[in-house]
């Protein structure tokens, strides 16, 4: 298989059946998602979900939050990994926003990752979401999720497999593709066991092909696993939310659940 069939064959399917995948964060401006996208640097979005409504009602915007000071912030960020720090970073983006950007989150990358907490995944997120622009964040589940699929070749870092990825994934499909890959790895191709027999992409996934070759036709009803139709489960229901594309997740391939035994090569 070509790394460009391999492409099309895992964006086809996520186009299909996973039309709509948003960020999990919580947030209703940009100023918002600025703040929720610091905060979850090595931390979950269900945790950071649970500050920032109290942060957001506190600090509606740059100018009160640029106002405040990293003693005050902490205290409603203290369940957050790394409050101190990102309570110093808060207070310090916002002054920048302010002083430099007029109180406006910059659509640049250049101008994001300037701001107080903000690197460049971080940026590229900013920039995919709020201005849908073609940039892909890579995370420690686009990373991964890439690497084993096969979409990215010895990708040492995340700069060198966002460079891959956005090589090949059209400019339009880039802002989706980075929420298809982090959800995939959220809830099924998991860091430290993938969930290989409830995944719609087996058909393409480097990974997949090395632990199980062959071996992998046997289903419980007697039928030989073949077509891509069967393995596609009940992804495509569809959603419209963000928290639907979680439910689209934690749903994806469940319809393989009761067709696939795996059993991994030998040797
Ligand atoms: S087949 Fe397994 S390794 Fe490949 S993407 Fe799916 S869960 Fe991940």
């Amino acid at each position: 298989m070509t790394k460009e069939e391999r492409y099309k064959g895992v964006l086809d399917y996520f186009q299909t059946h996973v039309p709509i995948a948003e960020t999990e964060l919580h947030y209703t401006n940009p100023f918002e998602l600025l703040v929720a996208v610091i905060l979850s640097a090595q931390c979950t979005d269900k945790r950071v979900n649970m500050v920032t409504p109290a942060l957001f009602e506190a600090f509606p915007n740059a100018e009160a939050l640029a106002a405040s000071n990293s003693e005050t912030v902490f205290s409603y960020i203290r369940s957050i990994s790394y409050p101190n720090n990102k309570a110093k970073h808060l207070v310090g983006m916002a002054q920048l926003l302010l002083s430099d950007f007029g109180g406006t989150v910059p659509e640049a990358v250049e101008d994001l990752v300037k701001l107080p907490g903000v690197g460049r995944k971080t940026a590229n997120v900013i920039a995919s979401v709020v201005y849908n622009q073609p940039t892909m964040a890579v995370d420690t589940h686009v990373f991964r999720v890439s690497a084993r699929i096969g979409l990215t070749t010895n990708a040492k870092n995340p700069l060198q497999s966002e460079k891959q990825l956005v090589a090949h994934i059209p400019e339009a499909l880039v802002p989706r593709a980075h929420h298809w890959l982090i959800l995939h790895g959220r809830y099924t191709c998991l860091a430290r066991s993938p969930q290989c027999e409830r995944c719609a992409l087996t058909e393409w996934c480097k990974y997949f092909q090395k632990q199980y070759g062959s071996q992998i036709k046997t289903i419980p009803n007697g039928k030989e696993k073949s077509s891509k139709k069967e393995r596609q489960g009940p992804e495509g229901q569809g959603g419209q939310s963000r928290k639907s594309g979680k439910r689209q997740s934690k749903s994806e391939g469940s319809g393989q659940k009761k067709r696939q035994t795996l059993t991994k090569k030998s040797g």
